[in-house]
């Protein structure tokens, strides 16, 4: 059994004699609407699970037309709902469940935030420029090519030494192991804005931009074990990275002072890592919130320009949920994307292979003035 799955199974609210684990998830009742329906499509559980191409919409609704209909992992690892409804309830932080994991995570996002207040004191020149050098490291090849847009979605490939280098930069953003956070971004699209999403703005803005990280017992009764990156759990490279994460994300602030002294941990570490976190965050908070729609998506994502930019391109959410498996996320020219532009630099060099782009009948069937003449 898995830590996190041994770490619910010990919570004393899942130690409840009302907990049945094989009862339907609490999302069932969204099915019945006539934007999560899918016109009857019942693909088998197994090309649910290893589906990560085709319309975005389309996709979403597969997973939950496969949830409803048979699904062992969505049954088992699923609360009752009145499981699910305790947990959901708003109580003191003190009250609900804290696993290690939640403890360690809270110490160490709370410390960095307070060492940023040296940084006036710390300023160098050499110092911001490691700071803005790795906010595209870590950023840009580690979070949204790596992470996000190779790891999670597979919207391209890359040569493995290539994926593990961007695998590795995105470990040194500090925002999770690979298959910690890959699998958390997939259970987001899969039940985007519903009550399973694990950090939808429907349960306030400050939840869905950092609280729901902090509390891994409520993540665990929304969507169940881990159980959808056996892609990444079957390759050593990452288990090792999983049992090891904290070595490297520690290790490299041990480096940055040997390098540059206290400016350099301050700026280099400290600095970029709260910079790239909060944004990274923003595009599950903010781009949830604000902007605008131009694809008929059943969540309520947004492109947002100025996440856009400071996000290398993951600001234009509603793209992104229309069409996930899409390379390219800014698919307006004025929409910058320079994780894309990346992709098509490794691209020409040969690196990047099997590069997913939306067609035109695709975007024509996602588009929301499409839908909106058809009713
Ligand atoms: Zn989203
Ligand atoms: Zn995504």
């Amino acid at each position: 059994m898995s830590s996190m799955a041994s770490t619910v199974m010990q919570s004393p609210i899942l130690k409840s004699p009302h907990l049945r684990l094989t009862h339907r998830p609490p999302l069932v009742r969204h099915v019945t609407s006539p934007t999560h329906a899918n016109g009857g499509l019942m693909p088998s559980v197994k090309h649910v699970a290893s589906s990560h191409s085709g319309d975005g919409q389309m996709l979403r609704a597969r997973h939950v037309a496969a949830a409803l209909h048979t699904d062992d992992r969505m049954t088992v690892a699923y609360p009752a709902p009145e499981l699910a409804k305790e947990i959901r309830k708003p109580r003191p932080f003190w009250v609900r469940e804290w696993t290690l994991n939640d403890v360690v995570r809270i110490v160490f996002f709370t410390a960095i935030h307070l060492m940023c207040l040296l940084a006036p004191f710390q300023f160098t020149w050499p110092a911001f420029y490691t700071f803005v050098a790795l906010y595209f490291v870590t950023g840009l090849f580690g979070i949204t090519l790596g992470y996000h847009r190779c790891l999670t979605h597979r919207s391209f490939d890359l040569p493995k030494w290539l994926e593990y280098t961007c695998a590795y930069f995105g470990v040194l953003a500090g925002q999770g192991n690979p298959i910690d956070w890959v699998s958390t971004h997939r259970y987001h699209h899969q039940f985007a804005d519903l009550e399973n999403d694990p950090h939808s703005p429907n349960e306030g803005f400050w939840f869905s931009h950092m609280k729901w990280a902090f509390d891994r017992t409520y993540l665990t009764a929304k969507c169940g074990e881990p159980d959808n990156v056996s892609d990444l759990t079957k390759q050593p490279f990452y288990r090792f990275i999983e049992s090891t994460y904290y070595i490297h994300v520690f290790g490299q602030i041990a480096v940055l002072y040997a390098i540059g002294g206290l400016p350099f941990v301050i700026w280099g570490a400290a600095m970029r890592y709260v910079w790239v976190t909060h944004i990274t965050l923003c595009v599950g908070s903010v781009c949830h919130i604000w902007g605008n729609r131009v694809w008929n998506t059943s969540c309520n994502s947004k492109n947002n320009w100025w996440v856009g930019i400071l996000a290398f391109g993951e600001g234009w959410q509603n793209n992104h949920h229309a069409f996930e498996w899409s390379a390219r996320q800014g698919l307006e020219w004025w929409q910058i994307d320079m994780t894309y532009g990346v992709i098509r630099v490794l691209q020409a060099l040969g690196l990047a292979t099997d590069v997913k782009l939306p067609t035109e009948q695709q975007k024509k069937r996602m588009a929301l003035e499409n839908s909106l003449n058809l009713s």
